[in-house]
């Protein structure tokens, strides 16, 4: 099923853009979410080849605004007839709203480019602000380690949700009004703005790109080779040196930091399961915000520049990307860090001490910003394999899990119904010691770890259950929210806790003939359970426990008690 939906336009084309809100960022003004949205109602106005629509619903109940560019008036009526044959920068602003520079720093962009010609084939879209709860939220405090602006937004949405966190369960109706435009729009490159938390150096500008070693390897060789290398020294040459996400916490960043691991719970994560090389830009939060928001505006120009000379090689690269991951046969679905692997920087920093602490009497750490000081730090950045999954001919998602079937929906799955009731032998996986949380994180009580069993059996599906190819464009996606093992699987996330409980049982004076029974006609199971009794001498003295070993391994057990729903032809 295709999501296609009509754009509301907001705007009319006539009047001028004053643009009288974008220089209150000197003095420490950050816009309004009103004001945020008069500005772009404004510039659509003024240019025909701009335009402000509504794409979709969020918590707090406004409609998610998206603002496009483009080299010519825009007239189609779906996004995706908008997008087709762009190279498309999409651009997301105010996830986090108290990290508010970016909002600030794109209607000025938008305004920059609308002033100059824009480049045939390249769409620009921006998201003015993602967190439309959080933005209304608006105090003075919420960032307590921030250099202004003097009043900003709070990171919670209008129901406590970390947007950052939410690609995959999707619990906000802000994420999946993100996924439909992103699905539409089928950006090359993706850039989330944000202000850092964590350590002190003079950097202004600091940069995650998505994690080289989990994105397809075309597009990380292009990243890494070309596209890195321009943004750095551009940003250079603009008086903005930037340096990698300075990954620190609870320590100093001259003892050397690791690469960002963004898995695909967070927005650049997510892209890049789609073949969208994802940014994000961490500004620094002790900067002045005059210098957060200019830097931020710097970076959506060099990486414009970027966009507008190499279209033709970014679409191609897109698209290789794709047939690429068609001939895969297995993908990575989680990483660890390879601490043996690294490259020496220059990094620019301050001086630090440890004095003692007047509110503790402790040891504190103190950077000493008049001491600026070049250290030579070991930055890791490469992660390699934890699990890898291979891919059988098809998944079978049952329509009962019918918000795991909306949510592959919603990213573009192609998923076929199967016509009629039919038993198909697949090989299913058995979740055995399953290991939660205990404590709930953005509303989930996480599945933290577990052992994964296969097991080949013949299983009844209905019509209308899903036959997922795995030989589609959304490969990646799809691996990576339906094998248990994936670090941002649907199971770990989860969507189906039903399968932890058990729903029948047995009474032990009942089925103690049974057992006895049941030993007697099977030889196998006589020597397993001989077996496990020499192993467990101490369960043995329970009759329950000898009963539940017996009945575990008999057909009275159920089959789908810790069965993962999802099978697979192999
Ligand atoms: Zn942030």
């Amino acid at each position: 099923m295709r999501f296609v939906f009509i754009l509301i336009i907001v705007g009319m084309t006539s009047g001028r853009y004053s643009g009288q809100h974008t220089e209150l960022y000197l003095d420490e003004i950050s816009l309004t979410y009103a004001e945020v949205i008069h500005s772009y109602q404004q510039l659509d106005e003024a240019y025909e080849n701009a335009s402000l629509v509504e794409v979709g619903p969020t918590d707090n109940g406004k409609n998610l605004h998206l603002f496009l560019i483009g080299s010519k008036p825009i007239s189609e009526t779906t996004l995706q007839e908008i997008a087709k044959g762009k190279t498309v920068i999409f651009i997301n602003n105010g996830i986090h709203p108290g990290e508010s520079c970016g909002i600030d720093a794109s209607i000025i962009f938008a305004k920059e480019i609308l002033q100059e010609k824009i480049s045939e084939d390249v769409l620009v879209a921006i998201i003015p602000v993602y967190n439309i709860g959080g933005a209304l939220n608006r105090g003075s405090f919420s960032r307590a380690n921030q250099n202004g602006p003097k009043e900003h937004g709070f990171r919670g949405n209008a129901r406590n949700l970390d947007l950052n966190r939410d690609f995959i369960k999707a619990d906000a109706l802000n994420t999946i009004s993100f996924s439909t435009v992103f699905q539409a729009l089928q950006p090359h490159i993706f850039i989330d703005t944000h202000t850092s938390n964590g350590a002190d150096y003079q950097y202004t500008m600091t940069l995650i790109s998505t994690q080289k070693d989990k994105l397809n390897p075309i597009l990380a060789e292009t990243l890494t080779k070309d596209l890195e290398p321009f943004l750095y020294k551009q940003m250079n040459k603009k008086g903005w040196p930037m340096t990698p996400y300075v990954n620190v916490f609870g320590s100093t960043p001259d003892k050397g930091f690791a690469a960002f691991l963004e898995t695909p719970r967070y927005a650049s994560g997510y892209t890049a399961l789609f073949n969208t090389i994802g940014f994000i830009t961490e500004t620094h939060m002790l900067k002045p915000y005059k210098d957060r928001v200019e830097s931020t505006l710097a970076f959506l120009h060099v990486m414009h520049n970027y966009v507008a000379t190499n279209s033709t090689k970014l679409m191609e690269l897109r698209n290789r990307a794709f047939d690429y991951d068609q001939k895969q046969k297995q993908f990575a679905i989680s990483w660890v860090l390879d601490s043996s692997n690294y490259q020496q920087r220059v990094f620019e920093g301050y001086e630090y001490e440890y004095p003692k602490s007047k509110v503790s009497g402790a040891t504190r750490l103190k950077y000493n910003r008049d001491e600026p000081k070049s250290f030579d730090v070991k930055y890791y950045d490469t992660y390699t394999e934890k699990y890898i999954a291979t891919l059988p001919q098809y998944y079978v998602v049952p329509r009962a899990w019918r918000e795991v079937v909306y949510r592959l929906q919603l990213n573009g799955v192609v998923m076929d119904p199967i016509q009629g009731d039919t038993s198909i032998t697949v090989n299913s996986y058995y979740i055995k010691e399953p290991q939660f949380l205990n404590f709930p994180y953005e509303g989930h009580f996480l599945l933290r770890d577990m052992n994964v069993q296969k097991v080949q059996q013949n299983r009844n599906f209905v019509a209308g259950d899903y036959l997922i190819s795995t030989k589609q464009r959304n490969i990646r996606f799809i691996v990576s929210v339906l094998e248990p093992n994936a670090v941002d699987s649907y199971l770990r996330w989860n969507f189906y806790d039903e399968i932890f409980q058990q729903k029948e049982h047995f009474s032990p004076y009942v089925f103690e003939e049974t057992a006895e029974q049941l030993l007697k006609e099977n030889e196998n199971l006589r020597a397993t359970f001989e077996k496990w009794k020499k192993e467990n001498p101490d369960l043995t003295k329970d009759s329950y426990q000898a009963l539940k070993f017996i009945y575990e391994r008999s057909a009275y057990y159920e089959k789908e008690h810790l069965r993962y729903p999802v099978a697979r032809i192999e």
